[in-house]
């Protein structure tokens, strides 16, 4: 049976580019984004009564990453990207139908979209469904998972003087938690694990409107470069 599913709204993210997005949500809080709603759930009476929770669930359709054949397997980027495990035992992007899921903060409930963060959703993600987070039921505390029972751990982040005056002149800018955002996101140590760069190696990607390039001086500390405005 094939089913269609039409999208109740759109993100429009801090993220423009996957790479360095976190691989969960709430781990970079300064992590924010707009949830504009579809008509005709734009509507107030759609949200009427969401304001009474603090978090939400979103599905979602990993938009870019949809294949034509399914895996059966994937090589989640947690484990080094070098051991295989079967497609529901991962939280990978490619998997049947694309679906993903996450549990954000919601920030505001207001006409026609939501204010939202802890996001991990690239800009422009399809959102399919939203749910109030409800804690007796979705937190459990003596759930355990052996292949990721906590967070990920933390890189060292280092500013460059010059990085960190751009940063703070285009968080004023943007009005938004810019240099948290960047130190988050980082944090994360978003390189392949099968990366081992040398320092002359350059990495970037894109928030907001802004072009963010670091390197790893040594293999346990990143120092963000250059916070820059996107050319393109
Ligand atoms: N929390 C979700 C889940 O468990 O279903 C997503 C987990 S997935 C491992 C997180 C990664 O998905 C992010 O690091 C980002 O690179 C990627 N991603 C986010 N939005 C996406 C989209 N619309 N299309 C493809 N990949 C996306």
């Amino acid at each position: 049976m094939t089913y269609t599913i039409d999208p109740v709204g759109i993100i429009h993210s801090c993220f423009k580019e996957k790479f360095a997005i976190p691989r969960q949500p709430q781990l970079a809080t300064a992590a924010r984004g707009r949830l504009e709603l579809f008509p005709p759930f734009d509507q107030p009476e759609a949200v009427a009564g969401l304001q009474a929770a603090s978090h939400v669930w979103l599905l979602f359709v990993f938009h870019q990453t949809l294949e034509e054949k399914p895996r059966l397997k994937v090589r989640p980027p947690r484990l080094g990207g070098n051991q295989s495990i079967g497609v529901f035992a991962s939280r990978a992007t490619h998997r049947p139908n694309g679906i993903g899921q996450s549990v954000v903060k919601l920030d505001a409930v207001e006409p026609g979209q939501l204010m939202l963060s802890g996001i991990d959703l690239l800009d422009g993600t399809p959102i399919i469904d939203i749910k109030p987070y409800v804690p007796y039921a979705d937190c459990v505390p003596s759930a355990t998972n052996t292949l990721a029972m906590s967070a990920p751990n933390l890189i060292e982040v280092r500013w460059d003087q010059k990085a960190e005056r751009q940063a703070e002149e285009h968080a004023r800018r943007l009005a938004e938690p810019l240099k948290e955002l960047i130190t988050q996101c980082l944090a994360q140590d978003p390189r392949p694990a099968y990366q081992h760069p040398t320092p002359d190696r350059r990495y970037g990607t894109r928030l907001w409107d802004v072009d963010v390039r670091w390197h790893y001086p040594t293999p346990n500390a990143i120092t963000v470069l250059e916070v820059v405005v996107a050319q393109s």
